[in-house]
């Protein structure tokens, strides 16, 4: 009987004195990178020399080669597993970020915004007292040292109460804790008062904003009921955080409004005035992601919808643009590059929920709705209010912190974005610094899992992690890495006098 089976010849691999890495074609040349987070880039021929095993001793990347973990022989074993060790050292911590909806109570009507909010006159949507204590007694619970309250609406200011409640309960339930808390509240402005503005600032509580850009931009995607000037609010208002943050002698560089720009396809044919406004404003960072795809109408996503095609073309320009301000002194950094950047320049991983493996949801974050309902993040919550109860973890007040970390929606959200277990990821160059998002994939195609190729977040992280690996290949002068290492420095905000 004849043999169907093709017989190809099989490069030389030279298994026994190969570390483990993955590798890719960028720049020209072949990108190694392996499970510690180190990469190396070597030409086409040296590269087949390596995995021939005839690589010369005497050649000059050997060294290299051997100190990051590419090289078989002489591995430090100890050294290289001690350094995955630390990359990965966020899985022994818990969750760390709180979501707290405070109500779904919003005066603004933005273009994007959609399941997520109600009108001001339903105040059944206020999380109430009772369920805010019991949602600081479950959040507390976290094995992570560190917690991070995050207040969220609606417009969360419009239930201040609950905002004081557990930022005044938390702390006084960590003298017996003894964790490092913080406290955001992530506010559209509409609803501030000087006197809810002094609260928040005489009780370290840190204010994130949504500035959309320019003015006509921001006005155009954040529709302020009232017909009011929705720009105009954003910016006085941020202009008085930060003038009393300076008043109280703490440092701007620490103490200052974030701000977010959600980007519509209209913003992206504006992204060089985001940008030029972020910078005008002494903002320092910029985060350019795209829309979330959560529960719009088809004819919404028709007007403020975009590929992603669409997306990371704009992006590779703004991510050039803002290079070149950096080469010219000014210091802005774009958050999704900050993140990857973080993974390949330092020994250590941000942490950031969304990109890391396994995802964050459930593990690293945990978003408490109005009425007490458990969610494994915001976007789970969103997707429960579109109708479906999938991520629903369970109810603050019967449902114990072992149960939702160890919740059958966690773990198996866990398994789907575990990199180095998915067909596809866990072969891909970029695997030690990206993540996949279980729930987008769930919202796209039904399916947790996805086929990662076909889905826009592996796009985004392979473009964005390929853009930065191009022009680190491209730095001869070394300016570029310099700023990028710049970008993954963050400073603990702690109070001058502490
Ligand atoms: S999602 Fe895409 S870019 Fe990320 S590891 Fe998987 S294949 Fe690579």
């Amino acid at each position: 009987m004849k043999s169907h089976t093709i017989e190809l010849p099989r490069p030389q691999v030279a298994a026994d004195q190969l570390g483990f890495f993955r590798f890719g074609d960028i720049a020209g040349r072949v990108l190694l990178t392996n499970d510690a987070g180190e990469w190396h880039f070597l030409g086409r021929e040296d590269f087949a020399a390596l995995v021939a095993g005839t690589l010369p001793a005497e050649h000059p990347e050997r060294p290299t080669l051997l100190a990051k973990g590419f090289l078989r022989s002489e591995l430090d074993l100890d050294a290289l597993s001690e350094r995955i060790r630390r990359k990965k050292s966020f899985l022994g911590n818990g969750p760390h970020l709180h979501v707290v909806i405070t109500t779904l109570r919003c005066n603004q009507d933005c273009r994007y915004c959609h399941a997520s909010r109600t009108d001001m006159d339903q105040v059944q949507t206020d999380m109430s007292l009772e369920t805010a204590k019991k949602v600081v007694d479950l959040a507390m619970q976290s094995t992570s040292n560190y917690v991070a309250f995050e207040y969220q609406g609606g417009e969360p200011t419009v239930n201040m109460d609950v905002i004081k409640f557990c930022v005044e309960y938390s702390r006084e339930k960590n003298r017996y804790e003894g964790k490092t808390l913080d406290h955001s509240v992530v506010t559209n402005f509409t609803y501030m008062t000087e006197e809810h503005a002094e609260w928040l600032l005489a009780n370290d509580v840190l204010v994130c904003t949504s500035l959309d850009g320019p003015e006509e931009l921001h006005n155009y995607n954040r529709t302020w009921r009232s017909g009011s000037d929705a720009y105009g609010s954003v910016r006085e208002w941020m202009a008085y955080f930060n003038r009393r943050w300076i008043e109280l002698g703490r440092d701007p560089h620490l103490w200052h409004v974030d701000a977010l720009t959600t980007l519509t396809r209209r913003s992206l044919e504006q992204w060089k005035d985001i940008v030029d406004l972020y910078v005008g404003l002494g903002i320092r960072s910029v985060h350019l992601r795209p829309l979330n795809p959560f529960g719009f109408a088809s004819k919404t996503w028709d007007q403020i919808g975009y590929s992603t095609d669409e997306y990371l073309a704009m992006y590779e320009e703004a991510l050039d643009y803002i290079i070149d301000l950096n080469k010219a002194g000014t210091t802005i950094i774009e958050g999704t590059a900050a993140v990857l950047l973080k993974k390949m320049l330092t020994p250590d991983d941000p942490n950031y929920v969304d990109i890391r493996s396994p995802v964050g949801s459930g593990t690293g974050q945990v978003a408490y709705n109005y009425d007490g309902t458990i969610l494994p993040s915001d976007e789970g919550r969103m997707i429960h209010a579109m109708g479906d109860p999938m991520f629903v973890l369970g109810q603050v007040g019967s449902t114990s912190y072992s149960e939702i970390v160890g919740h059958p929606t966690v773990k198996s959200m866990a398994v789907a974005s575990l990199l180095d277990s998915l067909p596809g990821c866990s072969s891909c160059w970029n695997a030690p610094y990206c993540g996949v998002r279980p729930l987008h994939n769930y919202r796209q195609t039904g399916d947790l899992f996805a086929q990662r190729p076909n889905t826009p977040k592996c796009a985004e992280h392979m473009t964005i992690a390929r853009l930065l690996f191009e022009r680190l290949a491209e730095d001869t002068t070394g300016e570029v890495e310099a700023i990028f290492r710049r970008w993954t420095v963050q400073r603990p905000r702690v109070r001058d006098e502490d």
